[in-house]
């Protein structure tokens, strides 16, 4: 591409942005912004943006995921089919067609998809299927001010998986986990995959990838000896089908082996951060160590012990959950006292589980006093709370230390929290119906152009991996105006063209040191100058990264070129 007639506009200067890689992609006339986090991607942006598209969409297909396009308006009847269009709250954007009929401007897909495949796939057979797109997203952002880090329209991609049993969900699972590793190294990033809190898309099962920069809204708490990363967002939330879990797997399948421990103990044993267990309590019943699920505080008074057991009993169990996991039987909580209702559930979970699912500080005093007949102790452990930097690591017992990270891309299992309430149902090999089991997954390919950026510049501008460099090549000719120098120019633009490199030829007539300035700002890894000594047949290799520089022939640049 020549530089003489492109969209290119540089400044020397911006005022308006904070963040380093929204002031280099303004100044290098990357894109501009229309209003508050909407923005055009001016050429050399859009080619970026498509070198980050083109490698995910690589390392989707070769896990066989099948690349579609959906719409970005959705009939808010669909939304209303999962309470998400009153539950996503102010960053839907509505909209009303001419008859009044309201439409969200799609923030995300899982209503759309499970849509179409309720109406298209109908038996195992099919399953599983992973679908996935590119495509412009939007989201009322309360602040919309980092640039393409947060953008109010933006790119992403995200994929869905419809399964006919968990083992299949598990596998896609991670060969997505996997591919989003392959994506983000060969993106030239510096990331880790954080154990994640599932927030408002529900689900069991998450992981996001973050960037590890200064400029990211997340706080990882990461451990300085071993491999454990975790959003410390988590630790405010234990959500219904996490609690839910919990409770019919890890924490009772697996807290056996009686004595007391500690949370970090316990919380390595269950394979959870201790910051999962947050806002729940930890006893140790007849010498076990149990796990107490409460939402909401717990500086409790009786009233609160009432209220959050009820929480606590009515998140852990629906009617039938309570009986598959504890055998408890329906309708227990409600008329029953305070008292009974623990005494109730204690006797059932224990004989049934050998472990008790209730709980709040004060709870031990009266466990105490309801069981008689049992011969029971109960001991508080400690209090949950948030993570901490200092704390121990709950893996390894190392050291746990905080750094700043910018959600590039996530992944979540969503089970049937979808297809249930969009009644999107299979037959299974029996002929029964069943819901599908979902799993989806999302990268922000935008926010990603600006993570790399966030990550590779130096002061005087973007020092972009080869991977996703708008250019790989940037020709600089000194001086246009010499016959000479031009002339050799443009013959190895020619050429560099033939062989199939990507180049940018700056052709303008502009001074050396605005040129080269450019140059800097733009970021493109190698900067061949054609100068004084083209005469001689001579050029310059730069590498952008480095600084290292030769003079080469320009006979033979094209073999000295990295
Ligand atoms: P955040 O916590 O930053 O608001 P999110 O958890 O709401 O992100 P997801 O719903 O998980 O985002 O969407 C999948 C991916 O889309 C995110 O991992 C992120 O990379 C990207 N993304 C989300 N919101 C934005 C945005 N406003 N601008 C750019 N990219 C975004
Ligand atoms: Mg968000
Ligand atoms: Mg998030
Ligand atoms: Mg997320």
């Amino acid at each position: 591409m020549r530089q003489k007639n492109a969209l290119m506009p540089t400044l020397r200067t911006v005022s308006e942005a904070e963040m380093i890689s929204h002031q280099l992609m303004l100044r290098a006339g990357y894109i501009r912004q229309l209003a508050a986090g909407i923005y055009t991607y001016l050429p050399l942006g859009y080619r970026v943006l498509n070198k980050v598209s083109n490698i995910v969409r690589e390392e989707m297909d070769r896990i066989g995921a099948q690349e579609l396009l959906l719409p970005a308006l959705h009939p808010s009847e669909l939304w209303q089919e999962t309470g998400r269009w009153d539950a996503y709250g102010p960053e839907l954007f509505k909209v009303k067609d001419r008859h009044d009929r309201e439409f969200a401007a799609g923030p995300t897909h899982e209503e759309v998809i499970t849509n179409l495949l309720r109406g298209e796939i109908n038996s195992y057979k099919k399953l599983p299927m992973s679908l996935y797109q590119i495509q412009t997203k939007f989201r009322d952002e309360k602040r919309p001010r980092s640039g393409l880090l947060r953008g109010r329209e933006f790119l992403m991609k995200d994929a869905y998986s419809f399964h006919a049993d968990r083992e299949s969900l598990d596998k896609t699972y991670e060969d997505m986990y996997q591919a989003y590793q392959n994506i983000f190294t060969r993106l030239g990033l510096d990331f880790r995959a954080v154990e994640a809190d599932a927030g408002a898309i529900g689900g069991k099962g998450t992981h996001e990838f973050m960037v590890l920069s200064e400029a990211g809204e997340d706080t990882i708490a990461m451990c300085a000896s071993c491999d454990y990363a975790a959003n410390i967002e988590m630790a405010t939330v234990v959500s219904e089908t996490q609690a839910e879990e919990r409770v019919a797997g890890s924490a009772i399948e697996k807290v056996a082996t009686p004595g007391k421990r500690s949370i970090e103990e316990v919380a390595s044993f269950l394979q959870v951060g201790p910051e999962r267990l947050v806002k729940s309590l930890l006893f140790v019943v007849d010498g076990e160590p149990v796990l107490v699920l409460v939402r909401g505080d717990h500086e409790v008074n009786d009233v609160k012990v009432k209220n959050l057991l009820e929480g606590a009993v009515c998140e852990l169990a629906d009617e039938e959950t309570v009986r598959r996991v504890a055998g408890v039987p329906s309708g227990f909580v409600g008329p029953v006292g305070l008292k009974e209702q623990v005494k109730v559930l204690a006797d059932q979970a224990v004989m049934q589980l050998g472990s008790l699912i209730v709980g709040a500080n004060e709870v031990d005093a009266h466990l105490m006093h309801v069981q008689v007949d049992r011969d029971f102790t109960v001991d508080l452990v400690g209090d949950l709370r948030n993570i901490q930097e200092g704390d121990v690591c709950p893996r390894c017992g190392g050291a746990i230390h905080f750094k700043r990270g910018i959600e590039v891309g996530h992944v979540f299992k969503l089970g049937t929290r979808y297809s249930e309430a969009m009644n999107a149902r299979f037959l299974d090999a029996n002929g029964k119906e069943q819901p599908f089991i979902m799993g989806c997954y999302g990268i922000g390919i935008s926010r990603v152009v600006a993570s790399v950026i966030e990550q590779h510049h130096d002061e005087n501008g973007i020092v972009w991996p080869v991977a996703v460099a708008p250019f790989t090549v940037h020709l600089i000719a000194v001086n246009m105006k010499n016959e000479e120098q031009s002339k050799v120019a443009e013959s190895l633009y020619a050429e560099l063209k033939q062989a199939g490199i990507e180049v940018l030829f700056d052709d303008r007539l502009e001074r050396a040191g605005v040129k080269f300035k450019d140059a800097d700002l733009l970021g493109i890894p190698v900067r061949i100058t054609v100068g004084a000594k083209a005469g001689e047949g001579l050029a310059e290799i730069k590498l952008r990264r480095s600084g290292e520089s030769k003079e080469v022939a320009v006979a033979d640049l094209l073999n000295e070129l990295p």
